[in-house]
């Protein structure tokens, strides 16, 4: 095989909470993981000379209505195409270990929002990881790549997993669940971009009031209960990051004016994404938000 191509898929967290701090400074987290249907797209191409080649591409198909200027306005995170790239280190890793001669010329197509509590990143890497143990046929197996991910971001093994996952330890605990009930998404992302070592900089996980019930949520995916599914959703990152980007509150008390039937902020934020039953509400919404200035980008997407 010469070349192929891979999806990269987003991630939403229906339920994320933060148990403890480590004493190697990460928190013990239990999340529960859904991937969505906002993908970048990633080709791979063996060259004859050795070394990898990256060339990153801004895609804006999927977006419901993208601003001309958004990219233009800087409102685009750059996101770099050398070895700072997750895309880059995962090929280096695997092509380093198997002392592959040849080289990888690969192309990442953008779409899904940058330091966004996407894991956009993350999945990249994951895709990486896939299409590279594939293109130099390496023969190595799912739990293989992701004591290989892991080195390189805690939500990297989750993502080679991808679907409905619960996430524990520092997100590298896998417990794949039934697929999550069906429903229409709609996901916002503000014009601003949130660091997520920032936001777990500023969590006070022994003063948090309220933890969400993620054994609860994981039943209620488990009987395909959406309604079970709304009632749980909760984030507590959402106590860290809305007082700094307080447009995350603002665009969640849109959401539920305009009648979502739940809403939630993903990860680390700022993107947050609401549910709804009805699809024409959901782009009804879409369409509303888009005209409230809240959000920079915005898609109506599916759980898949
Ligand atoms: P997470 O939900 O895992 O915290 P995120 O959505 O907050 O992820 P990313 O979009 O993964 O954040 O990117 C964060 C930073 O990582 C970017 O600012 C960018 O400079 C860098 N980066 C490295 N590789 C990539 C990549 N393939 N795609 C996007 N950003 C990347």
């Amino acid at each position: 095989m010469d070349q192929l191509t891979r999806k990269a898929y987003a991630k939403i967290n229906l339920g994320l909470d933060a148990l403890k701090k480590r004493a190697d400074g990460y928190h013990e987290l239990a999340m529960v993981m859904q991937t969505v249907d906002i993908c970048d797209e990633l080709t791979f191409a063996v060259k004859e000379t050795p070394g990898i080649e990256l060339y990153v591409e801004w895609s804006k198909d999927g977006w419901t209505e993208p601003p001309d200027d958004f990219l233009n306005a800087g409102e685009a995170q750059p996101v770099p195409s050398d070895r700072k790239n997750l895309v880059w280190r995962a090929a280096e890793l695997l092509m380093n270990e198997f002392g592959i001669k040849k080289g990888v010329k690969i192309t990442l197509k953008k779409r899904i929002p940058v330091a966004a509590g996407m894991a956009g990143g993350s999945s990249d890497c994951a895709a990486t990881l896939h299409g590279i143990n594939e293109l130099f046929e390496l023969g190595l197996n799912l739990h293989e790549l992701q004591v290989r991910g892991v080195k390189l971001g805690a939500d990297v093994p989750y993502c080679l997993l991808g679907g409905t996952a619960l996430a524990e330890g520092i997100g590298e605990i896998l417990t794949p669940l039934s697929p999550m009930p069906e429903c229409h998404l709609v996901v916002a992302k503000p014009a601003v971009s949130v660091s997520t070592p920032f936001v777990f900089k500023q969590l006070r996980v022994n003063e948090l009031e309220a933890h969400p019930d993620i054994a609860g949520m994981c039943a209620a995916i488990g009987e395909n209960n959406l309604d079970g599914v709304i009632d749980r959703l909760g984030n507590v990152l959402e106590t860290a990051a809305i007082p700094h980007f307080p447009v995350v509150g603002d665009l969640k008390e849109e959401f539920k004016r305009l009648g979502a039937d739940g809403v939630l902020m993903s990860g680390s934020g700022p993107t947050v994404f609401a549910i709804f039953k009805s699809e024409k509400q959901a782009w009804a919404a879409a369409d509303k938000v888009k005209k409230t200035g809240l959000a920079a980008q915005i898609f109506v997407t599916k759980p898949v």
